[in-house]
């Protein structure tokens, strides 16, 4: 992979976006491989923590957004804490995915995408992870609406699937908290 080191690389909007949206400064990684080296998604992605970081620092829109690294993250925190520059790496794979899902670069990015907008839309609704809810959103969102629909029948006779969502009491307490939260990623 050809990089690109010069300063407009360097200093690119690319990498102004994601350390804005991440609250973190990229030049303080030196590219030790600490957090990749405890990552235990890192076998099996294309793309390492550490490479990601790099790719960012380097203005490289289009690869570090169609990684699979920003979206196969199980979200543990294990880098942050192997991190001696304290960057909150979590953070930045955030600010990603929240520029991935406004892009839309390939369908691959947007299938992880309409899936994470369905399991929180499900969740701030009832409180809860609910298998038709998050089934319906994911169709929904996504367009396939008959995807899954054959395994349906199968799981319903083995009373897998609940037909009626279960909400949580006091959901209006957990509506608050999401709200919250999109106050202060919107600022
Ligand atoms: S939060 Fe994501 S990137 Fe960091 S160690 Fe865990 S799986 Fe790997
Ligand atoms: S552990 Fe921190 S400094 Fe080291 S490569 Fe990862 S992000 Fe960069």
């Amino acid at each position: 992979m050809k990089t690109d080191l010069t300063d407009k690389a360097l200093h690119s909007e690319f990498r102004q976006k994601v350390e804005a949206l991440s609250g973190q400064n990229l030049s303080d990684c030196y590219q030790c491989g600490k957090c990749s080296g405890g990552c235990p998604v890192e076998p099996f992605v294309e793309v390492s923590p550490t490479r990601l970081i790099r790719m960012v620092q380097l203005g490289m829109e289009e690869e570090a957004l169609n990684s699979d690294s920003v979206w196969h993250c199980a979200g543990c925190g294990t880098c942050n804490g192997r991190c001696p520059m304290g960057i909150d790496i979590v953070r930045v794979k955030d600010a990603l995915r929240k520029l991935t899902k406004k892009i839309h670069y390939k369908r691959g990015s947007l299938e992880a995408w309409t899936f994470y907008e369905a399991f929180l839309d499900c969740v701030r609704n009832f409180g809860r992870l609910t298998e038709i809810g998050l089934m319906g959103g994911y169709n929904i969102n996504s367009g396939w609406l008959m995807t899954n629909v054959k395994k349906a029948p199968w799981y319903l006779m083995r009373n897998k699937l609940g037909v009626s969502p279960h909400t949580i009491k006091r959901v209006d307490r957990l509506q608050r908290v999401f709200k919250r939260i999109e106050e202060i990623e919107g600022q």
